[in-house]
């Protein structure tokens, strides 16, 4: 193999290190992640203004609750004194005025349950459905996050392999070549080395200017010149 032939294969074996990062880093399940975590965060911020709505209302329903049970234990006794009592006229009369005044506190507290009932049932079942929906999401997450660590692993074992093979590659090129490669490798990333088609070098794609041009179509063979952009060593 020619030199340039040996610079051509670490730039093809550099290209390919370049495709598997890149891929790394633009796996679609990492855009999915993104988009569902975006979506989970949301539902968290409507859970927590569900929450903070049926709050208030949940403790008033169950303030309410209390002071109903509490009526109704009192209207009980005073029913059980009632009917057992000994007491003289005046005493049941009394008792029978306080038992009229807790069933209406009674009737009236109620009827509050009932309201405050009917306010909480559907604000409940508005944190129950975000619940309901932040679910399958989540576990999704879970997913995608296992899914995207083994991906990574993957592309991991396939770079390590793909860099011993390219000290490989590197090896049958010269010193200073290697060294020129490595610095514009160094200078533009991807790779040390890029083709010229049609004119335009295609590591930074820009074309060469017709002198530049001519430069590069008269150089004796396995003699490499610099893209005058990019730095890249430069191969037919
Ligand atoms: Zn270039």
């Amino acid at each position: 193999m020619s030199e340039t032939d040996d610079v051509r294969a670490l730039m093809e074996a550099d290209r390919w290190i370049d495709r598997v990062r890149s891929q790394k880093t633009h796996l679609p399940e990492l855009n999915e992640l993104s988009s569902l975590e975006g979506q989970l965060r949301q539902l968290l911020k409507d859970l927590h203004e569900a929450e903070l709505v049926v709050a208030p209302v949940k403790s008033e329903y169950e303030g309410v609750a209390r002071e109903s049970a509490h009526l109704k234990d009192r209207a009980r006794d005073l029913d059980a004194r009632l009917s057992s009592s000994t007491a003289n006229a005046r005493e049941l009369t009394a008792i029978q005025g306080e038992l009229t005044h807790v069933r209406e506190l009674l009737a009236a507290n109620e009827d509050r349950e009932l309201e405050l009932l009917m306010q909480v049932e559907p604000l409940d079942e508005r944190v129950v459905a975000i619940k309901a929906t932040a679910q399958p999401a989540a576990s999704r997450r879970g997913e995608l996050i296992d899914l995207i660590a083994q991906l990574r692993a993957t592309l991991d074992d396939e770079l390590v392999a793909l860099r011993e093979s390219r000290t490989a590659t590197a090896a049958p090129l010269s010193a200073p070549l290697l060294a020129r490669y490595e610095a514009a490798l160094k200078h533009s990333g991807t790779s040390g080395a890029a083709q010229v088609i049609d004119g335009r070098c295609d590591g930074c794609r820009i074309a060469l200017s017709p002198l530049d041009y001519d430069r590069f179509k008269s150089l004796a063979p396995d003699t490499l010149m610099d893209c005058p952009e990019c730095g890249r060593l430069l191969l037919p």
